[in-house]
């Protein structure tokens, strides 16, 4: 969190930075100054560079960052890109009261992908009880028409949501519904800051009013079908995950004073003048320096770090014991129960009881990570199922997802090294991923690796694709070849030839099982032949290169030529002729600019993750089929077909069901199958709900199509439009009523259902 500005233009009474123990803001400069903020941005980048994160979260925050005027936050923004990205991928929010949000703002947020919330208590009685100005003056006005402008679909990717501080006088319905009204992708509702010394307001005899202030909104989120995110909801449901005012997750957040001092979280301000200090600064003292501060230690600590009484608690690993500010009481310090802690017994009843509960399962866990450069953060998932919920998903979502799946690939090389031992291949893989990491990103996020390496470790898994092979030499050349780093490495043959994933196939004469390969830079050689990668070169004998195809914002691999495409369960077309290659070459490319026109933010999410398409066999009975394979990220296979219009939808539909695939890699959004049979309009026989899930999803952004289409002149768009968006519709109905989700599950199906409803044909 980085303090950019410490100063504010409102005076809320409740805030805990101006109005609570701690004054320290009295005594820092009023805004980071630059060679601050540069030094922050290279403190971050050098502890992302040495322990290989792949992604960091910034938050902007103040004070009101605001204050800091576009120019500011530009030159703020630019520091971090620079000094971060080159290490890690950056995830930008910014925390405001909104109220000098203005358009040039909200265009630099979308140019430099900055999510935006915004504090914001409710209906106007709410919010003017605490967030006035210093005149006393009401901020809900201004703050309205900040969210009015996050709204705007130019600016929607950097809306973020809404923060709430929860004030028990006011009405709850009414707050509820004024949230509700801004439409936000998410809501935070945030339990005054209080301790022991100074607890929180109860005015009336209720011991729990913040229970039931909150069980009320609670159940009116229930009956509305979670409507949208509530954080506190879903992270208090059994397997919630935790926030980081519950759960016993290990706090992860440091905050950068505007004078350059390291702290440890915000609300401890509450408790005391300088608790939240460390002593350190981002002049002289890295991360790791930090995170041994015993302050920040004990709060990786997890149940170890609680009181007894905390220890001893049933619902412990729910409650977490409270926000840790919120223990705060001179004498005991931190080892006290949550002030609030009758009222989160309540609160965690409530949830409980409202509905009747589902049978519960364990959370599954994300793919453990196994070695440097590999996705290890906990993933927020809450914002990454939203930001998906879309329809679509944002440029940050597909890297993610991106990340993961190649953290997956990495776990299923170790996997192997593990079951047949290191071999020379490993050895060099190893090597180049020192030397030249880029180019083994490159051709680890291959699609067809996986399925490589699942094949290798488990043939049965993949049935059909022949004797299991060991893959890694072939990435090995394919690696040192990108990467111009010479080598030599034995190849083992399938069918007489040697598979260079993503650069070509070298077929070989005579028998054999295996070739010494050698690898010279842009040359590969095998005995009696030598094969130039220059594109210029004239043909090489056996060299049978893959075929790029320019789609607008890059190149697609039309992939028909690795053995392991041959994963989909459907059969595929063998090697296309130059004709064919160069014909549905150009479909494609027209297909992706009709994507790009229909629907751009769909485009967007193809230029994210789409890296190649694999012809599958034409079958006269059933002309248009596509697929997509679970281990396969990254691809699509597609019937060659000569309609750009029609292969768009294909694109769209399957790409869909791939993104959806790498997210139930990552988390239960179903139930474990018990059985459950789902009936669906699009198919005869009934389905299992994670099917369902899928239809459902793919669906969504076929309405999504056509209903950007029946804009145009297209006669037959709107009816389209309507049949795709009922088949959605009736899914999502089926699918909720089975009970078959898991609570991020529903919360993700919920959140469709707002993209749904945009699809309405007359809806604007
Ligand atoms: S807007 Fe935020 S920082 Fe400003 S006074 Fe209100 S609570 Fe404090
Ligand atoms: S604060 Fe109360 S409810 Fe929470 S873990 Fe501690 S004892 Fe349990």
């Amino acid at each position: 969190m980085l303090k950019v500005h410490s100063r504010c233009d409102l005076s809320c009474d409740h805030c805990y930075i101006y109005q609570h123990a701690d004054q320290t803001w009295r005594g820092r400069p009023a805004r980071m100054p630059p060679a601050t903020v540069r030094r922050a941005a290279r403190r971050i980048a050098e502890h992302a560079r040495e322990h290989g994160v792949p992604v960091v979260h910034v938050v902007l925050h103040g004070g009101e960052p605001l204050l800091l005027g576009a120019a500011g936050l530009r030159e703020v923004l630019a520091e971090l890109r620079t000094a971060i990205s080159p290490w890690a991928r950056l995830d930008l929010r910014l925390q405001t009261n909104g109220v000098l949000l203005d358009e040039e703002l909200c265009r630099l947020f979308v140019e430099y992908d900055v999510r935006v919330g915004v504090s914001f208590d409710g209906d106007r009685a709410a919010n003017d009880r605490h967030r006035v100005f210093a005149h006393g003056g009401s901020s809900h006005d201004q703050v309205r028409r900040a969210l009015a402008l996050l709204r705007r679909p130019e600016h929607r990717a950097s809306y973020a949501g809404i923060l709430c501080t929860v004030d028990v006088r006011n009405d709850p319905d009414r707050v509820y519904e004024a949230l509700l009204a801004e439409r936000p992708p998410r809501v935070d509702l945030l339990l005054p800051h209080a301790t022991w010394d100074h607890p929180p307001l109860r005015p009336g005899p209720d011991p729990t009013p913040y229970a039931g202030w909150l069980g009320r909104i609670h159940r009116r989120w229930v009956d509305d079908g979670r409507p949208v995110s509530i954080r506190m909801f879903e992270a208090l449901r059994p397997g919630g995950g935790g926030t980081e005012a519950f759960g016993l997750a290990p706090a992860d957040v440091l905050v950068i004073e505007t004078d350059g001092a390291w702290e440890q979280v915000d609300s401890l301000k509450t408790a005391y003048h300088g608790a939240a200090g460390t002593g350190l600064d981002v002049f002289d003292h890295p991360v790791d320096e930090v995170v041994r501060h015993p302050g920040v230690a004990i709060r990786q600590d997890g149940v170890d770090g609680l009181c007894a009484t905390c220890r001893a608690c049933p619902v412990v690993d729910r409650c977490g014991g409270g926000l840790y500010a919120h223990r705060w009481r001179t004498g005991s310090g931190f080892d006290n129960p949550s002030v609030y802690c009758p009222d989160l017994l309540g609160l965690i009843d409530a949830v409980d009881a409202y509905p009747p509960p589902a049978p519960s399962v364990p959370r599954q866990r994300p793919a453990t990570p196994s070695g440097p450069g590999e996705w290890s953060a906990t993933a927020p998932v809450d914002e990454l199922l939203d930001d998906l919920a879309t329809g679509h998903g944002s440029t940050s979502t597909l890297a993610l997802l991106t990340a993961t799946q190649l953290s997956i690939t990495r776990a299923l090389l170790a996997a192997c090294r593990d079951r047949f031992g290191s071999t020379a291949a490993w050895d060099l893989l190893v090597h180049l991923d020192q030397v030249a990491p880029d180019a083994v990103r490159a051709v680890l996020a291959h699609p067809f690796v996986r399925p490589a390496l699942v094949h290798r470790l488990d043939p049965a898994a993949l049935p059909g694709l022949g004797a299991a092979l060991d893959p890694l030499p072939a990435l090995a050349v394919a690696v040192a070849l990108r990467a111009g780093v010479p080598a030599t490495v034995r190849v083992p043959l399938r069918a007489g030839a040697i598979t260079v994933p993503t650069l070509g196939e070298l077929v070989l004469p005579g028998p054999g099982d295996s070739a010494e390969v050698t690898v010279r830079p842009g040359e590969l050689q095998v005995p009696g032949r030598s094969v130039s990668l220059d594109p210029l070169a004239p043909p090489s004998t056996g060299w049978l290169p893959t075929r790029d195809v320019p789609v607008p914002g890059g190149r697609l691999l039309l992939e028909d030529g690795d053995p392991y495409r041959d994963c989909y369960g459907q059969p595929v077309e063998p090697r296309l002729d130059a004709p064919a290659a160069r014909a549905l070459g150009r479909t494609l490319t027209d297909a992706w600019r009709v994507v790009r026109r229909d629907v751009p933010a769909h485009a967007a999410a193809l230029d994210g993750g789409l890296r190649a398409v694999v012809p599958l066999a034409p079958d006269p009975a059933r002309p248009l089929r596509s697929a997509t394979a679970r281990h396969a990220f990254g691809a699509v296979a597609v019937t060659p077909h000569p309609d750009p219009e029609t292969l768009a939808v294909l694109l769209v539909h399957e790409w869909q069901h791939a993104k959806l695939g790498a997210v139930l890699d990552l988390y239960d959004l179903v139930e474990p199958d018990q059985g459950t049979r789902i009936r669906v309009p699009w198919r005869p026989d009934p389905r299992p709900p994670e099917g369902v899930l899928q239809g459902v999803y793919a669906h969504l952004a076929v309405t999504q199509v056509w209903r950007s289409r029946a804009d145009t002149d297209d006669p037959d768009a709107s009816a389209h439009a309507a049949h795709f968006q009922a088949w959605t519709r009736d899914g999502v109905e089926a699918l909720l009523a089975s009970r078959s989700l898991t609570a991020a599950g529903e919360r993700f199906v919920g959140q469709l259902c707002h993209a749904l409803e945009e699809t309405r044909v007359g809806s604007g």
